[in-house]
This record gives C-alpha cells, structure tokens and sequence, in this order.
C-alpha cells in the first residue's frame, strides 16, 4: 500500500504539464492565492473578462484538497438545510439551497465548456441510515424537502436496499439523483489548464507571505519575489495560515483521510454499487464512499479530527468500517492511503468576505467541490462587477474567543460526536 493521493499517482504527462510561469509577473489586476477549486475558478472568471490574473501556488497547482478529495458532489452545504432555515430564514434557506444545486451544473457547465476529461457523472448520491431513528428523520426531511423546496429524493427502506447497495448493515436511505463523481485531479488540474489558455499566470512553488495594503492596491510578496496587484483574493480554505491575521481565526482544518482498494472485477462492482451513487452515512463522524472510474473501492473519513494521524493507523481504521459493510472486500488489497485538510467554519457555511480589502472565499467543509467551483465563481464574478451580491458575502462571519491559532479544541469536539454518534 502506497502513502500517496491514488488520484495523482494515476495522472498521465499531458494532464500534469502545465504552463507554469517561471518569473513572477511584476504587476497583475488580481492576484490570488490558493490553486483549488475556488483559486481557480475565480481566476477562469477574471481571465475571460480580460483582466491580468496571477494564481500564485505555494506547492504545485492543485496540490490542496482539491486534487486529493473523494470526488464526490451532493446537493446541501456542510449545515444542515432544516438550521439554515431556522437560523437565516426562508428567502436564504431558498438561495443557499438553490446555490448548492446550480453549484453542481456548474460543474456540469464548466467540464463541457471547457473540455474537461475527469470522468464528471451524475450518478447521484446515496446517504444512508446508520440506526432506524435516522431513517425516520430522512423519511421527515424527504417530505419537507418536497414540500419548502419542491426537491425530490427517494426514500429507500432496508428491504430493497440492495437495489442501491450491496451491504445490509443500513437501514435503509435517501436517494438523489442531482449528485455525481469526478476524478478530482483531473478536473482540478483540466481548470489550470483552461486558466492558461485564458492567459492567466500560474505561478507554483510561491508561497504568499505578506500582503502589504497601499493607498492603491497591495504589495504581494511571495517567496519568488514581490508583485503589485489592484485586487487580492485569498483561496487557501483549509490550508489557510496566519498569512491575514484577521482570517485566520475564522476558519480551522481538519483532517479527511481516504484509502482505495485494488481494482474490483465488474461483477463484484455491480453487487457493491449497481447504480455507481456517492455514498454517506448519516453520522455526524462519517464514512463516505464510492467506486473509482476504474472500479476500486473508495473509503474515506475519519475517526478522530486531527490533520495529522499515522497514515498506516488511519488506514487500519478505515478497512475495519470498509470491512463491516462489505465483509466481502476482506480478501481485497488495499492500494494507497492519504489525506487532506478540510476548511471548517464556527457556523459551518461557506463564506465570501473582505479582510482590510484583501477577498476570501472559504470554509466549503466536505462540500468543496461543488461548492468551491460555485465560490470561487461567484467571488470572480463580484471581482468582475458582473454581479453586485452574493449571499454567501451577506451572512456573518463569525469566530470563537476560544480560537487564534492551535486548534486545541478538535480532540474534545471529536469526543463529543462519538458521543452524540452513540447516543442519538
Ligand atoms: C480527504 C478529503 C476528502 C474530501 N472529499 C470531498 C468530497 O468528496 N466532495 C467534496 O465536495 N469535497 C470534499 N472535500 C473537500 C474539498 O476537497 C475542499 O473543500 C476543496 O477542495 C477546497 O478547495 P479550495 O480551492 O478552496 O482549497 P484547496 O484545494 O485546499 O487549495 C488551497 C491551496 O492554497 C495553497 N496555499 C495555502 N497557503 C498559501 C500561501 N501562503 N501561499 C501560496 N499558496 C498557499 C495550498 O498549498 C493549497 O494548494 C474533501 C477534502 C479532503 C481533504
């Protein structure tokens, strides 16, 4: 088993050569930090328009969670719709949910604008009941889904749950068709190249380590040297450090850790999964997990919150949960194990903001992908003028007294959900 993103291992040479800036431009309209999802998608907004983009990297580009995620799109955001509702009211219940369901046709629209090969399918996701009392709220939340939101899902209960998976350890679930998989890396990196061909600037290996506000724009300076922008954007979700003081304190990383087995035959790949949904269980500690395009189980989660656990450790915790719902998968190898930062908020929404007039777009939680992608193109757009609002800038951003820069709080938090996970 390799300690290594099987996402990237697997990528051929005309995905990975990008080109890469080799001298830092001197001035640019928009400088942004991060080449995520959200890094790029805002830059693919602001280079169509015109304007002179640099997408500065501190590794090489996609090298966050982007490229190293399950791959997997759902509707929602990471706060439950039902707390939204009650926290933010109708009119943003509506927007939000909305948002979270163009964000995935935007993936659509973006893969076919610009020609992405990632192996992007609306297979739909699957979330499934650990105990009874969960499939009695999905069973509450589908008819309320229909009813507030005109959106339906299917109610699945244990005695045809084979028909969606092969394991009958669930009690049954919710299916929904909106969802679907993609090979994250390579739609990560088929954006960098779509940002190029706009004639941004992708800059790898520059990590930002101050940014200077001057009476017109900002003084950026990378560790390749220092460059003049109008406009900054900071796209570093969970890997955002105390490069803006003021940000960090709102958002904090935790760790997602994912193993991938040797490729299954096709028969055995039909009894697990046989309509290839994205699959999540409905515990706040969560496993998520699907086939790969080329027929592996994917297994991902965590049991602990941290960013840094023994990778070999993480793996053995995973096979055992893999091993409860498929006894089958006991003989099958496992082939690389990894892992990745999340970007979490105190109110678990996602959030576009200014901090002393530099932008961020952040705090997608396991959602990145399609909400990064909508994000980072909403914050492109705002950058643009193209539109004048975002609900996502309107909410309050808030941060805990508790919380400057160690996040001492994630062992207690972590025992608390197992507590929860056991109670309810
Ligand atoms: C293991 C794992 C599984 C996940 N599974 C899913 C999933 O199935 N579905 C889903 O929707 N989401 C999932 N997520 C979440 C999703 O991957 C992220 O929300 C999303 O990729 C965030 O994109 P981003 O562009 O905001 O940030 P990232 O992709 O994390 O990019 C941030 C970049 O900023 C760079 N950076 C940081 N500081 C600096 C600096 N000072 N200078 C220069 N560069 C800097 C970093 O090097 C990094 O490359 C998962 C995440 C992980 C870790």
């Amino acid at each position: 088993m390799k300690t290594a993103n099987f996402w990237t291992d697997q990528l051929p040479g005309s995905i990975t050569a990008l080109p890469i800036d080799e001298t830092l431009p001197e001035s640019v309209d928009v400088a942004i930090v991060g080449s995520g999802y959200t890094g790029l998608n805002a830059a693919r907004v602001v280079a169509k328009s015109g304007a002179n983009v640099a997408v500065l990297e501190r590794y090489t580009i996609g090298w966050g969670a982007s490229s190293r995620n399950g791959g997997i799109a759902t509707p929602g955001i990471k706060q439950s719709l039902k707390t939204i509702w009650r926290k933010y009211g109708d009119e943003y219940a509506h927007e939000f949910w909305q948002a979270s369901l163009d964000a995935i046709d935007l993936i659509d629209q973006i893969v076919c604008e610009e020609h992405i090969a990632c192996d992007w399918k609306r297979t739909g996701s699957f979330a499934l009941a650990t105990k009874a009392s969960h499939l009695d709220y999905y069973h509450e939340f589908q008819k309320w889904l229909k009813e507030e939101f005109s959106h339906e899902v299917t109610l699945v209960t244990r005695d045809t749950i084979q028909t969606e998976i092969g394991s009958d350890i669930y009690f049954g679930g919710l299916a929904d068709d909106y969802g679907g998989g993609i090979n994250p890396a390579k739609y990560v990196l088929g954006l960098a190249h779509a940002v190029a061909r706009y004639k941004a600037h992708l800059c790898e290996h520059t990590e930002v380590q101050r940014i200077e506000r001057l009476s017109t724009g900002f003084r950026v300076q990378t560790s390749k040297g220092t460059l003049r922008a109008t406009e900054v954007l900071v796209a570093t979700n969970g890997y955002t450090d105390r490069l803006v003081p003021r940000l960090k304190p709102r958002i904090f990383p935790v760790g997602s850790y994912i193993i991938v087995t040797e490729p299954l035959s096709k028969e055995r790949q039909q009894m697990l999964s046989p309509k290839g949904r994205m699959f999540y269980t409905s515990k706040h500690l969560l496993n998520y997990f699907r086939l790969t395009p080329d027929g592996r189980m994917l297994w991902g989660g965590r049991n602990n919150l941290n960013t840094n656990l023994d990778l070999y450790d993480s793996a053995r915790q995973l096979q055992k949960t893999m091993h409860h719902a498929f006894p089958n998968l006991a003989n099958v190898p496992l082939s690389h194990t990894w892992t990745g930062k999340l970007g979490i908020t105190f109110d678990l929404m996602p959030h576009i903001g200014q901090v002393n007039g530099v932008y961020y777009a952040l705090g997608f939680g396991g959602h990145g992908l399609s909400i990064g992608t909508y994000l980072g193109t909403e914050v492109g757009r705002l950058l643009t003028g193209e539109i004048s609002r975002s609900p996502f800038a309107e909410i309050p951003h808030q941060t805990k007294f508790f919380y400057r820069n160690r996040t001492w709080f994630l062992p207690l938090a972590a025992w608390y959900y197992r507590f929860l996970d056991w109670k309810s």
